[in-house]
């Protein structure tokens, strides 16, 4: 199908869901008037203060479950957790290589795909909305699993799978699992950006976030002030990293004025020219191209990189634009690895850690939703590739690992300690963090 077509026949789907049932099925709240002008955002023009008007404290709580801390120890953990750690052991452990960490996301994928490749019985039109069946299969089906997730994922399952570690595969006894109940985005991307769930974060709506990620935390760590910073796809990320009190630079900011990241007048102009499809999200190709100009030039130390497709495909009951943008994470994965190996700052001493925010159902239609009423939808995959990760490849039979275990690895990665701060935060997942012999 021509691509005019195909986005045509995306946008009457998504129309025909509303954005009140897509809200209900991800969790993710419903547009707020505010921020809607006709249905879609018109990107590049004023859109919200998202990240100058922030509620202050008092409103945070306001909107949230009753705080299981009170107003003034959540200051208090606060403080104590931008502050560096005195008297704990800087950290540097002088045996680890890494220096740099991109923490890379892409939403809602499931483990199944990642472990399995396409699943036959979605590859059709009635459960999987697939517009052209035989293209798909030939694209993506393959006689065994092993077979499947290459022809899928073949970066991850060339390179990660022989350098790094994969952890997911339920099949094999491996499980990775949110440990938050909600399992959806904002209670998961909270959970492995702080080390815990928070009971308090229970729904997707545009709430600075009152826990201090690991992000926030390093800034303040030496060496890292200014190399701290994030590109993601979804408009509610500046205040999941709570950029009005982080200070943290992210993009897109979701307003005319940017804040920190300024794009290259290329891909504003890309992006004006770009119809949108989702009016709380942008395409993953935009957030990738901003990816590839700012590291080279503002080489971060500590990067989050969220892609949104996966998720949103599967909400549209689209498995074949789920596997297509699925596959264009992996490519996008390689060209970061390759674009890091290829300048002297990460080259030899960069990690990254890959990951989703939550699972989805199974069966014919499971697959589509995610949410507290899910079974199964707490199931994720984590993968780690760097050089203080022995190569242990796809982990079977291993201890369950959690996503409140990712803020504190991703530290550990850097010789820092984040329990120092906050010991509530799960531990790092040991395996993954072990320096290694020159290779
Ligand atoms: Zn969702």
């Amino acid at each position: 199908m021509a691509p005019s077509n195909l986005l045509s026949g995306v946008f009457r789907r998504i129309a025909a869901l509303g954005a009140a049932a897509r809200a209900m099925r991800s969790g993710r709240p419903s547009a707020s008037k505010a921020y809607l002008t006709g249905g879609v955002l018109r990107l590049g023009e004023p859109r919200s203060a998202d990240c100058v008007h922030y509620p202050t404290a008092g409103a945070v709580s306001a909107n949230v479950r009753p705080a299981r801390r009170s107003l003034g120890w959540q200051c208090v953990w606060v403080i104590l957790g931008i502050m560096p750690v005195l008297g704990s052991a800087r950290a540097s452990n002088p045996t680890l290589k890494t220096k740099n960490v991109f923490l890379i996301v892409t939403d809602g994928f499931r483990w199944q795909e990642v472990f399995s490749g396409a699943e036959e019985t979605l590859m059709d039109k009635t459960n999987g909305g697939v517009k052209n069946v035989q293209a798909l299969r030939k694209r993506f089906w393959r006689e065994t699993p092993e077979a499947r997730r290459q022809a899928l994922w073949p970066f991850f399952w060339g390179e990660i799978a022989q350098r790094g570690q994969l952890y997911g595969n339920q099949i094999k006894s491996s499980v990775a699992r949110v440990t938050n109940d909600k399992r959806f985005s904002y209670p998961g991307y909270n959970e492995m950006l702080t080390g815990l769930p928070d009971p308090r974060i229970e729904s997707n709506k545009k709430v600075p976030n009152p826990n201090v990620t690991v992000f926030e935390w390093l800034q303040g760590r030496p060496g890292m002030s200014k190399r701290v910073a994030a590109l993601a796809t979804w408009d509610v990320f500046p205040f999941i990293f709570n950029c009005g009190r982080s200070g943290m630079p992210i993009w897109p900011s979701w307003e005319a004025k940017p804040l920190g990241i300024v794009p290259s007048q290329t891909l504003s102009q890309l992006m004006r020219n770009t119809t949108p499809v989702w009016e709380d999200l942008i395409f993953d190709a935009l957030l990738q191209q901003a990816a590839l100009d700012y590291i080279p030039t503002k080489k971060p130390r500590v990067l989050f990189l969220g892609y949104g497709e996966t998720d949103e495909w599967a909400h549209a009951g689209r498995y074949d634009l789920y596997l297509e943008a699925a596959r264009h994470v992996d490519r996008f994965v390689q060209s970061l690895w390759e674009l890091t190996q290829s300048i002297s700052q990460y080259r030899g001493k960069t990690t990254f850690i890959i990951t989703t925010d939550h699972g989805r159902g199974h069966g014919l239609s499971g697959w589509e939703d995610h949410g507290e009423k899910v079974e199964g939808a707490e199931g994720i995959w984590i993968a780690v590739l760097g050089p203080d990760t022995p190569a242990l490849g796809e982990r079977n039979h291993t201890e369950p690992v959690g996503q409140n275990q990712i803020a504190a690895t991703l530290a550990a990665l850097l010789g820092e300690d984040f329990r120092a701060s906050f010991p509530e935060a799960g531990l790092p997942i040991a395996d993954a963090v072990k320096p290694q012999p020159a290779r």
